[in-house]
C-alpha cells in the first residue's frame, strides 16, 4: 500500500491531465480547493482533485516534510495560508484533531468545509464529528461525506471501488458545490439530507456485515449440531459397541453429511417466515398489522439465509467429488438392482436442487435482479425456490430410502439424521400446499389487496387475478 500511495498517477505538466488542469486554473468559476493535512487521505485526495482539473492548496503544520509526496500541480503551504486561498476545504485530519484547527476559524468563516472524518467505533448515540465540526466553526458551512471513499478508491479513481459518495448538510448551497465536484471526480453523489444524518454516514464504513450476523449464527449453529449428531451416530457409536476405530471418518465423510443437512434445513428456513406471515395474516384478516420483530427480521434475512444453503450445498457437492478419492479401490460388485435406482435418483434430485439453488444465488445479485421485472424475480426466488426445496428434499429422501424402517439405524436410540432434517423441509412444503388450495388463495389474495375482515371492505378482484395468484401467496 504504501508503495501504491507514493507512486504517481497523475501524469507530468505536459500530457492531457495537465492541460485540464490549466483550463481550470484559467477558469475563475472553478473553485480552489483546499485540504487540511498531508496524509494519505489528502495526497489521494490531491491527486484525484487535479486529475479533475481543480486547483489545489494543502494546508499543513510542516508544509515542507510533505511536499515531495503531492503532485507538483499542487501547492502544499501552512494551514492558514490554504484556509485563506481556498474557496472549499476538505478537513483530512482525525477528528480528535479538529480543535487544534480553531486558530482557522477567521479565515475559514463563510467557506464551505468538508468533513471526511471516521469514527474509531460505531456511535448511535451522537453527536457526529461532523456536528462536532459546525460547533467548532458555527461561521463555516459543514458538509458530511467522502468518509466511505478509501484513500485507494480515490487513488485509483472511480472506476475501481464503491462509486457513491454520501452527502449530508444543513447548507443546501454547500452540498450542490460538493456534488459537482463529485460528479467531476467521477463518483455519484448520494444526498442523505440535513447534517443530523452524518451519524448514520460515519457508522457506514464501520459496520460489519450487520446483515449476515444472524444467518451465519444459524448457519454456523445449525453445522455444529448436525455434526455432533453425526459424530455420535456414525464414528463414537462403532466405537463403543463394537470397539472400531472410525475417527478418520471426522474430516470428509462427518463433514459431508453434515454439510446437506444445513443446506436443507436453512433452505427450509427461507420459505418458512413467509408462510408464518400468510398464516398471520390470515388469522388477523388483514394485511395492515405489524408482523412481530422476530418475524420481521427474519423475512428480511431471507436472502443471506438462501446463500448460506447454497455455500454449503456448494461444498456438499464438492466435497462429494472427493469422496471416491479417498476411499480405497474396491473390486466391483454387482450391485443390486434397488440400490443402483436410489443412487441415480438421489444424485439426480441432487443435482437438480444445486441447480435451481444456483439460479437464485445468481438471481438474488443486485446486478441481475435489476435487469429483470418484479414478476421475473418472485417467479424465480418463490416457485423456482420451492421447486429447489422440493427436489432438495427428494434427495434426501432417496438418500435415506428405507433405512427409516430398520431399528439398526436408531443407534443410540437417536433416529437417521435424515429424518431430523426432513422435518421443517416437509412443513414448509405441506404449508405451501395449504396454502394454494383455492378457498384459502383466495382469501389471502384478497387480504394482500386490501381487504380486511373486521372493516367489512367487500370486493370482488378481476378473474385473470383469481388464476394466477400461485406465485403471489408466499410475496411478502
Ligand atoms: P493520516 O495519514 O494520519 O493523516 C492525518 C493528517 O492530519 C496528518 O498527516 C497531519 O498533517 C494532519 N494533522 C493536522 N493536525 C494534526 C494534529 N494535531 N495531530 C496529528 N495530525 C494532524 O490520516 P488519513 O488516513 O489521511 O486520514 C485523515 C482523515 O481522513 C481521518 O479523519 C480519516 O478518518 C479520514 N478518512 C481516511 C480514509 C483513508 O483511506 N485513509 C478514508 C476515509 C476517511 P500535517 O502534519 O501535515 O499537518
Amino acid at each position: 500500500m504504501p508503495d501504491e500511495m507514493s507512486r504517481r498517477l497523475i501524469l507530468g505538466r505536459s500530457d492531457g491531465e495537465a492541460r485540464h488542469f490549466e483550463d481550470a486554473v484559467s477558469n475563475p468559476s472553478t473553485p480552489v480547493i483546499g485540504i487540511l493535512g498531508t496524509g494519505d487521505f489528502s495526497r489521494s485526495l490531491a491527486r484525484r482533485l487535479v486529475a479533475s482539473g481543480y486547483q489545489v492548496v494543502v494546508g499543513s503544520r510542516t508544509p515542507t516534510r510533505f511536499v515531495a509526496l503531492f503532485p507538483e500541480e499542487a501547492e502544499v503551504t501552512t494551514q492558514l495560508e490554504a484556509a485563506n486561498k481556498a474557496d472549499l476545504i476538505f478537513v483530512a485530519v482525525y477528528p480528535e484533531h479538529h480543535s487544534t484547527l480553531m486558530d482557522l476559524k477567521q479565515a475559514l468563516a463563510g467557506k464551505t468545509l468538508v468533513d471526511v472524518s471516521n469514527g474509531l467505533s460505531i456511535n448511535h448515540k451522537g453527536p457526529s464529528n461532523a456536528e462536532l465540526l459546525a460547533d467548532y466553526f458555527p461561521g463555516s458551512f459543514v458538509v458530511k461525506g467522502f468518509n466511505t471513499v478509501s484513500a485507494w478508491t480515490l487513488q485509483m479513481g472511480a472506476r475501481d471501488g464503491g462509486r457513491q459518495v454520501f452527502l449530508c448538510s444543513n447548507s443546501q448551497t454547500a452540498k450542490n458545490l460538493v456534488k459537482s465536484i463529485c460528479h467531476r471526480m467521477g463518483f455519484i453523489p448520494v444526498d442523505m439530507g440535513l447534517l443530523s444524518s452524518s451519524l448514520e454516514i460515519e457508522n457506514l464504513p464501520l459496520y460489519l456485515f450487520p446483515s449476515w450476523r444472524l444467518p451465519v449464527l444459524c448457519m454456523l449453529l445449525l453445522f455444529v449440531f448436525f455434526y455432533l449428531y453425526n459424530f455420535v451416530r456414525d464414528v463414537l457409536h462403532p466405537y463403543i459397541t463394537e470397539h472400531k476405530s472410525v475417527f478418520y471418518k471426522m474430516p470428509i465423510k462427518v463433514v459431508n453429511v453434515t454439510l446437506p443437512c444445513v443446506a436443507l434445513v436453512m433452505l427450509a428456513l427461507v420459505y418458512l417466515p413467509g408462510l408464518l406471515a400468510a398464516v398471520l395474516q390470515l388469522w388477523s384478516g388483514t394485511k395492515y398489522n405489524r408482523f412481530p420483530n422476530w418475524l420481521d427480521r427474519w423475512l428480511t434475512s431471507r436472502k443471506q439465509l438462501g446463500l448460506c444453503s447454497f455455500l454449503c450445498a456448494v461444498l456438499h457437492a464438492v466435497y462429494s467429488l472427493c469422496g471416491p478419492l479417498t476411499k480405497p479401490v474396491k473390486m466391483a460388485v454387482q450391485e443390486v438392482d434397488e440400490d443402483v435406482w436410489r443412487k441415480e435418483l438421489y444424485l439426480s434430485a441432487g443435482i437438480m436442487a444445486l441447480g435451481l439453488l444456483s439460479l437464485l444465488a445468481v438471481t438474488s445479485l443486485p446486478s441481475v435482479a435489476g435487469t429483470i421485472n418484479w414478476r421475473e424475480f418472485s417467479f424465480i426466488q418463490s416457485t423456482l425456490g420451492y421447486c429447489a426445496l422440493f427436489m432438495a428434499t427428494s434427495h434426501t429422501l432417496f438418500y435415506g430410502w428405507n433405512r427409516a424402517f430398520v431399528l439398526a439405524q436408531y443407534r443410540f436410540y437417536m433416529p437417521p439424521t435424515f429424518i431430523l432434517v426432513l422435518i421443517l423441509p416437509f412443513v414448509v412444503l405441506l404449508g405451501r400446499v395449504a396454502l394454494c388450495l383455492p378457498c384459502v388463495a383466495g382469501r389471502l389474495r384478497k387480504i394482500r389487496r386490501g381487504w380486511e375482515r373486521n372493516r367489512h371492505i367487500r370486493f370482488m378482484l378481476p378473474a385473470e387475478d383469481c388464476c394466477n395468484g400461485v406465485e403471489d401467496v408466499s410475496d411478502v
